[in-house]
């Protein structure tokens, strides 16, 4: 595992093509394969954007490096920064983390400073690994360690793991790959999001609050997509609702439809129900502007 120093200008980049650009090629160790480099904003940047404490919301999964001879693939994606790099690096993908600063952790060295990449001791990996957010990423994870959407809940709290949905939502908004169809009229979907999000509202119903744990003993809920992932909808937090079974069926058989701007579900029939539980659509991140 390595940290990687990044601005904000470049970040984007970064995380769509799965790209970074060093000025010497990392030995002792070399990089490997499926190692993560984790994405980390510029102390004066994160200082500036009040993110001295979530300095880091991705990681890149390293595939492999190769020389940009001429400068031409530095410009071509990093236009605005002036400069080429002789070396990029190629991830096989992005991962969201739950945003954490390596400064926060009590780690063994000070990762501080300008060398990029830092390559990081092992016993402090350990350490930074729960915050790697496998689950949300659009790739398995290597080494099987799967934990339920509701331990993400417990150990990190509401707040941080709906952070990391948004940044599982800004890859997706970025890569903007179109769902793969697996059947007919199947599209695939991260059940973990899904999972997630009704772990972060206790599975109650967004629109009635309707909980079904002290009555039936079992948390129950379910994850709508406003707009169909097969009419073109993206499967990210800002087109999901978290619904009770019965306005889950009502709104699909009445074909209900959400009104973004006062956060509430119009019926055909004049019936208006605003979202009791609205939290992550009001407080989703400009990229997530769905319209
Ligand atoms: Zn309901």
């Amino acid at each position: 595992m390595r940290r990687l120093n990044v601005r904000p200008a470049q970040i984007d980049e970064c995380i769509q093509k799965s790209m970074f650009a060093f000025s010497f090629k990392p030995q002792n160790p070399e990089l490997q394969p499926g190692e993560l480099l984790l994405l980390q904003l510029v102390k004066t940047e994160a200082v500036r954007l009040g993110k001295l404490h979530s300095r880091i919301d991705f990681a890149l999964v390293f595939d492999h490096i190769e020389p940009d001879h001429d400068g031409a693939i530095s410009r071509l994606h990093w236009p605005k920064e002036n400069r080429v790099w002789p070396w990029i690096v190629y991830g096989s993908a992005t991962v969201p983390t739950i945003p954490f600063s390596l400064e926060d952790l009590g780690l063994s060295v000070d990762y501080d400073g300008q060398t990029n990449p830092r390559y990081i001791e092992p016993r402090d990996e350990q350490l930074i690994r729960p915050y790697i957010q496998w689950t949300l990423a659009e790739v398995p994870e290597p080494a099987l360690q799967l934990v339920s959407a509701s331990e993400v809940v417990q150990t990190f709290g509401q707040k941080r793991t709906l952070a990391a949905i948004y940044n599982h939502d800004r890859i997706a908004v970025l890569h903007k790959v179109p769902k793969r169809m697996v059947t007919i009229e199947q599209f695939t979907r991260n059940q973990f999001l899904a999972d997630n999000l009704k772990s972060y509202y206790g599975n109650r119903c967004q629109v009635c609050g309707k909980d079904f744990l002290p009555d039936y003993g079992v948390a129950f809920s379910e994850a709508h997509h406003i707009q169909y992932l097969a009419q073109g909808g993206l499967d990210v937090s800002g087109n999901i609702a978290v619904l009770c079974p019965n306005h889950h069926r009502i709104i699909h058989s009445t074909n209900a439809q959400f009104n973004r701007k006062t956060l509430t579900y119009e019926y055909p029939n004049g019936l208006r129900e605003q979202l009791l539980h609205p939290d992550h659509f009001v407080n989703a991140p400009p990229f997530l502007a769905l319209g």
